[in-house]
C-alpha cells in the first residue's frame, strides 16, 4: 500500500471532503478547490492533532514491542503543537501552558487504558474504489489491533462531551474503515458486518476520562456513503456551492472571503 502523501497527492475523495461538502458546500469550494489558507488555527484543531500524535507514538511503540512513558507522549504532544505554522487561535482564557497541562492529564488516563489487543498496524493508509466514475476514497486507520483472533480497528478522537449515539451509529467515517478492513482482507473479516470500529474517545474534561464506544456497519451503510460520495463529486463538477449559513459560520476559517 502507498503511504498517505502518494495517496493524497493523486486526485481522491476522503471522509473529511466528503462531510465538509455536506456541511456547507461553500467551504467545501474554498478548502479543497480554491485551496484559500486559513488564517489562524482553532486552538481546538491543534490541540487535537497534537494528542493525536501523542496516542500514535503510544501505538508505534507498543507495535515495536515497548512500553512507552508519559513523558514519551508528553514530548510527542509538545513537538506537535510547535510544529503548528499558523497561528492557533485560543479560546477566552485558553493559554498554551493550560493546554499543555490538559494534554498531559488525557495522556495519563490513554496510558492507562487497559491495552485489550496486540497491535497489528497504526496509521495505516487505505484507498477504496467506490465507483468507475470517481476518483477513490482513500484514509489513513488510526490503529488496527487483534483482539480474540479478529481484527478490531480504533479511531481516537479527542472531544469535550461523549458523542451521541447517532455519531457513533452514522458517521461516515467508520463506514470507510468498515469497507477498507474488508479490502484489506483483515483477520476474521469475511463480511462488512464483521468489522468492529471503536471510537477511542479521550474526553477533554477538568478529571479526563475515556469513552469507548464500539460500532459496526452494513452493506446498506456502505451504499450510502457510495450514493453520497457519487452526489458530492456531481456537484462539484457540476460547480455547485451554495452556502451554507448557520451556526457553523462563527468559526469558520473562511467568514472574510464568504462575506466579499
Ligand atoms: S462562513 Fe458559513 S456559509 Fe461561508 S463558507 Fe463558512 S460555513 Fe459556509
Amino acid at each position: 500500500m502507498s503511504t498517505a502523501p502518494a495517496l493524497r497527492s493523486e486526485p481522491h475523495l476522503s471522509v473529511s471532503q466528503i462531510s465538509t461538502w455536506l456541511s456547507c458546500p461553500r467551504k467545501y469550494r474554498f478548502q479543497y478547490l480554491d485551496k484559500i489558507p486559513w488564517p489562524a488555527v482553532p486552538s481546538a484543531l491543534t490541540f487535537g492533532t497534537a494528542v493525536h500524535a501523542a496516542l500514535a507514538a503510544m501505538s508505534q511503540a507498543r507495535l515495536e514491542g515497548e512500553e512507552p512513558s508519559l513523558d514519551d507522549l508528553h514530548d510527542a504532544y509538545r513537538v506537535a503543537w510547535a510544529a503548528e505554522s499558523k497561528p492557533i487561535e485560543l479560546k477566552d482564557g485558553e493559554t498554551p501552558e493550560a493546554l499543555d497541562a490538559m494534554a498531559r492529564a488525557m495522556l495519563v488516563v490513554a496510558l492507562h487504558q487497559p491495552s485489550a489487543g496486540r497491535v497489528l498496524a497504526v496509521e495505516e493508509p487505505f484507498r477504496i474504489e467506490l465507483a468507475p466514475s470517481i476518483p477513490p476514497l482513500v484514509g489513513v486507520i488510526d490503529l488496527i489491533e487483534e483482539r480474540d483472533g479478529r481484527a478490531v480497528i480504533v479511531e481516537h478522537k479527542t472531544a469535550g462531551q461523549r458523542f451521541t449515539e447517532q455519531r457513533v451509529t452514522d458517521d461516515y467515517q467508520p463506514t470507510a474503515y468498515a469497507m477498507a478492513s474488508l479490502e484489506m482482507g483483515l483477520p476474521g473479516v469475511k463480511s462488512i458486518e464483521d468489522v468492529e470500529v471503536r471510537f477511542n474517545v479521550l474526553l477533554k474534561l477538568k478529571k479526563p476520562a475515556i469513552d469507548d464506544r464500539p460500532t459496526r456497519r452494513s452493506r446498506r451503510q456502505a451504499d450510502e456513503l457510495r450514493e453520497v460520495a457519487l452526489a458530492v463529486w456531481a456537484a462539484r463538477e457540476a460547480g455547485i456551492f451554495p452556502p451554507n449559513r448557520g451556526w457553523a459560520c462563527a468559526t469558520c476559517p473562511f467568514r472574510a472571503p464568504c462575506s466579499r
